[in-house]
């Protein structure tokens, strides 16, 4: 799933792009993930792109008529760029497309040919479809936008900012609490993983901690995110996955050494998804499988 540095990167990438040009037309393929009626997509026919940008994990793409398309790309979703213009009948009813953005020519190129058709292709690589497309006349009509927690890597978002949300969840243990977007916004599986291992702290800590730890934590937040938008910065649309990958210590890691002990990187099998971390680093070396196993009175 692109959490905040690679959605980040995606807005700047897609800026350059598409700012001053028109759309021809946006073509929905996958009915379910449009979950605006009105304004109807036909409403952006014609408008000129204006600002490309972040909130949370949403791409907001605002044109010139006051409206907003808005992607939340969820776990499987992508944006491409797509140079040539589409044949009619390509992708539609079948593969991963989910919507098409076909711009309108912007000029010629040396020999006369006109330019344009090319666009942004919204795919989604999944059998449980997530992938959320808004038309809006504000971002904060959308709920998972208006309910969205403070940017992390705002000035705003101080320690004490941080300090105060973590009191607030009390005893909820930290690894959900930095994932809650409602919380914080743009972290998911992937960074939680990673500043909690940087911090060196369980994921099963309770968020409610004492100073020390809440500044360990700020500290590792800000330089994992930091970090990783400026390793994403610059990074084609088409890369940013395997870059974001390539960045990861022990996110996806499970059974490869810790870059700081060495200890062999563990996996944790949570609900409908997994998480790593070290135990040397992070638990006293003890093992978090172990615990939940022992929490539902399973010997071993
Ligand atoms: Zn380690």
């Amino acid at each position: 799933m692109p959490e905040l540095p690679e959605v980040e990167a995606l807005a700047a990438d897609l800026g350059e792009r598409l700012i001053g040009r028109t759309i021809r037309r946006v073509d929905v393929t996958e009915i379910a993930a449009l979950k605006t009626f009105d304004p109807s997509v036909d409403a952006l026919h014609g408008a000129v792109f204006t600002e490309i940008g972040r909130r949370g994990k949403h791409l907001v793409l605002s044109v010139d008529s006051g409206l907003h398309l808005v992607l939340h790309l969820a776990r499987s979703g992508w944006v491409r760029w797509r140079d040539a213009s589409p044949r009619p009948t390509a992708g539609r009813g079948r593969g991963p497309l989910a919507a098409r953005v076909v711009l309108e020519p912007p000029s010629a190129d040396a020999a006369g040919n006109p330019l344009g058709g090319d666009g942004v292709d919204v795919t989604e690589q999944a059998t449980h479809k997530r992938l959320a497309i808004h038309v809006v006349e504000h971002p904060d009509q959308v709920l998972s936008i208006a309910t969205l927690g403070p940017e992390p890597l705002d000035e705003a978002f101080t320690e004490e900012r941080f300090a105060a949300l973590l009191a607030h969840a009390g005893r909820a243990q930290i690894k959900g609490v930095l994932r809650d977007q409602r919380r914080i916004a743009g972290i998911g599986n992937a960074y939680s993983d990673e500043i909690l291992h940087v911090a060196k702290m369980s994921p099963f800590h309770p968020a409610s901690m004492p100073a020390a730890d809440v500044r360990r934590l700020y500290d590792a937040l800000r330089q994992v995110l930091g970090d990783a938008v400026d390793r994403a910065r610059g990074v084609p649309a088409s890369s940013l996955r395997a870059e974001k990958k390539q960045g990861m210590r022990v996110h996806g890691r499970k059974g490869e050494a810790c870059p700081v002990c060495g200890d062999t990187v563990r996996q944790v099998i949570y609900a409908d998804s997994t998480f790593e971390y070290c135990a040397t680093c992070q638990t006293g070396g003890k093992s978090l499988a172990d615990r939940v196993l022992s929490r539902l009175g399973i010997r071993r």
